[in-house]
């Protein structure tokens, strides 16, 4: 049983680890165990080839990864510039920045943990591509992309994508980690993310797959049960760095890392990913290890758990399981997809 708290060294907090309250009771309503087939072009998605989207603009016939710019965006080149200054002490600033969408594949019925090694090769080409193009400019000083996937984190459309938030700031969370590699490594001289990769490696537990170039693993300050972090050895502040070697290693470690957490239940395992990039502000970001965070939000299956009290109250995180336990289900489960041969 482990019932301790654990230091988060990115997030410089506390997570409260109570394995103990795993099993207790649970009457409330368990998501939907659905598993439904689907097919490989679906005439009114607005991801699949060749289609029409709100806006007005038509789907290429694409044959790999498709980028186009978000319809509905968080963040635009047309955000309104001219605000009414608000009362006292409050502040405000244009959302101004660019939103876009990345498809995986035009299959409609495919995800990333599907997807061959090669085909995650060339999505990582394409958000290298990405970072350089956006970084360079002016107005963008972070470039977030990530994937939601699965309705348990919101997402209706099943057609494998991601998106990317380029922004004219830096995320909270963001900020933290960089704050907190920063200050390791003017106190030690060394790279925070050097010394997380040596202590899981001298521990062994929660290290679930490795190859020349990349890793994958549940930190031993996981928050949810199965957070996982995928990167590369090498220390780079983004992935517009990383070698066409490293990138194959890290392509090659993400999907031994996903086709596990499909197969830990037989079912797609929804999850937000995200790739954690240095801001492209023009500062100096070489303690920033460039690495890729996954939180599932599932602690069994089709429990959800659940943010409340702690978490949305005061901003800390129980967690109800130790991660040494969740890597060694992930460790006895089979490395090729089960629905691969269907
Ligand atoms: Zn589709
Ligand atoms: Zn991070």
């Amino acid at each position: 049983m482990t019932w301790e708290q654990r230091w988060h060294p990115l997030r410089r907090e506390w997570v409260v680890v109570a394995a103990h309250r795993q099993n207790r009771p649970w009457n409330t309503e368990q998501l939907n165990r659905s598993e439904r087939v689907l097919p490989e072009y679906v005439s009114d998605c607005y991801l699949c080839p060749r289609n029409l989207r709100v806006s007005g603009a038509r789907n290429a016939d694409y044959a790999g990864v498709f980028v186009f710019d978000n319809d509905h965006p968080c963040v635009g080149p047309e955000a309104p510039t001219q605000l009414v200054a608000p009362p006292g002490i409050y502040r405000s600033r244009p959302a101004t920045g660019i939103a876009r969408v990345v498809c995986y594949t035009p299959r409609h019925d495919l995800s990333l943990a599907e997807l061959d090694v090669a085909s995650i090769v060339a999505l990582m080409e394409v958000w290298q591509e990405q970072y350089r193009e956006l970084s360079a400019r002016a107005e963008v000083r972070h470039v977030l992309v990530f994937e939601n996937r699965g309705e348990a984190v919101g997402v209706s459309n099943p057609h494998p994508h991601c998106q990317i938030y380029a922004t004219n700031f830096v995320f909270k969370g963001m900020e933290v980690e960089l704050d907190a590699e920063r200050a390791h490594l003017e106190e030690t001289g060394r790279v925070l993310f050097q010394d997380i990769l040596a202590a899981e490696r001298a521990d062994g537990r929660r290290w679930l797959v490795e190859n020349a170039g990349a890793v994958a693993f549940l930190p031993y300050f996981a928050r949810y049960a199965y957070d996982a972090i995928v990167c590369p050895k090498a220390t780079h502040p983004s992935i517009a760095e990383l070698s066409p070697g490293e990138l194959r290693d890290l392509a090659a470690a993400l999907h031994g890392l996903l086709v596990r957490f499909d197969n830990l239940w037989q079912m797609p395992f929804p999850y937000v990913l995200a790739l954690h990039q240095a801001p492209t502000d023009g500062a100096d970001y070489r303690h920033h290890h460039f690495h890729i965070q996954i939180h599932p939000p599932l602690r069994k299956p089709n429990l959800l758990k659940y943010l409340a009290g702690p978490e949305v109250g005061a901003g800390g995180f129980i967690s109800d399981t130790a991660p040494e336990d969740k890597a060694a289900e992930l460790r006895a489960v089979p490395a090729v997809h089960y629905r691969s041969g269907r």
